[in-house]
């Protein structure tokens, strides 16, 4: 089969690679039907991250064609969606809702998923079957309910965004975009986008945006102060993951705020006594997306969202190369790969 390999840093290739087998009787293989390349596969791509030889991607839908025996959720045929994060969806944690740290998890991509086939692990715990084959114009949304729509709700969950609130959204990227109607989904009053790119600020619009800041840095955290009526959002999410957009999350956040980080932190440290007298909430990490993977398959099967605007190229596995210069440059907010 073909799938991405990342040699070095900056170095993709689409390669023949061997097929995945079931290592484990918990173990599916699916069929990919789409993959994606993610705003996280940029930081081994422009060196922030070691990497050698690792197969990509992280982000799955597709058919089901063998299962261990030990899987009786999923058969094969079925049609399903699951999380970067394998999960048994028994543990204390899982159940506590944080199947993105289960005591058995393991990283769900380590096969690789720009790949025509994977291999997912604790297939029970990890996939959620559709209510059916899900007609082809779906099939971006559900891809991207299995990881960036996921973490943008997750984050909107984390910063308590609702009814009454004032949601700040801190990253124009595909998971703050989705962070945008994950707000608006869950009733927030107003949202403010923070981005300084035309064509982000139309999207962060279409998904319920109902303010836009440009400003960054003190200036973009007196502009939120200059909305809010001096106090600060009730709600920051933060969908970059540097120090700036850390910093500027902390303090755009009114005391008493919650803040939702799924940015995955590079380089990022806090200063004590300032988080101290910020008075907020902070709650973040990689999202347990299986979490709401039935209640979000569910509001793509029915219409109500359609995430999957969110990936505004779309190129062949074997174009990988292209697609991931295309988001290193900007010139591409998401990119799906059709296999
Ligand atoms: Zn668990």
């Amino acid at each position: 089969m073909r799938g991405v390999i990342m040699r070095e840093p900056g170095d993709v290739r689409v390669e023949d690679r061997d097929m995945p087998t079931l290592l484990a009787p918990t173990d599916a293989i699916i069929k990919l039907a789409a993959t994606c390349i993610c705003g996280s596969d940029l930081w081994p791509y422009r060196g922030a991250e070691a990497v050698h030889e690792r197969p990509m991607g992280h982000e799955y839908v597709g058919t089901v064609t063998e299962v261990g025996a030990d899987v009786t959720s999923v058969k094969p045929g079925d049609f399903v969606v699951g999380s970067f994060m394998a999960s048994d969806n028994t543990c204390e944690i899982c159940a506590a809702g944080y199947q993105s740290r289960c005591v058995h998890g393991e990283f769900a991509g380590a096969g690789g998923a720009q790949a025509e086939y994977l291999r997912v692990p604790l297939a029970d715990g990890t996939l959620v079957a559709t209510p059916g084959v899900p007609d082809p114009k779906l099939i971006p949304s559900l891809l991207a309910a299995s990881d960036v729509l996921g973490t943008g709700w997750f984050a909107a969950v984390a910063a308590e965004a609702g009814p009454g609130k004032t949601v700040a959204v801190v990253g124009d990227g595909a998971v703050g975009l989705l962070g945008i109607l994950a707000a608006r989904q869950l009733g927030a009053e107003r949202i403010i986008a923070m981005s300084r790119h035309a064509d982000r600020q139309a999207l962060a619009t279409a998904f319920g945006a109902t303010d836009i800041v440009e400003e960054r840095g003190d200036a973009g955290v007196a502009r939120i102060k200059e909305l809010t009526g001096g106090l600060g959002a009730h709600s920051v999410i933060e969908a970059v993951g540097t120090q700036e957009a850390m910093e500027q999350a902390i303090r755009s956040t009114r005391p008493g705020g919650h803040i939702g980080f799924v940015g995955v932190s590079h380089g990022v440290s806090i200063e004590g006594q300032g988080l101290f007298y910020s008075e907020v909430h902070l709650h973040g990490g990689p999202a347990p997306v299986r979490r709401f993977l039935p209640e979000l398959i569910q509001l793509i099967w029915d219409g109500v969202i359609d995430p999957g605007v969110v990936f505004d190229l779309t190129l062949p596995l074997e174009d990988a190369a292209e697609g991931y210069r295309a988001m290193d440059e900007r010139r591409a907010t998401k990119v799906l790969l059709t296999v």
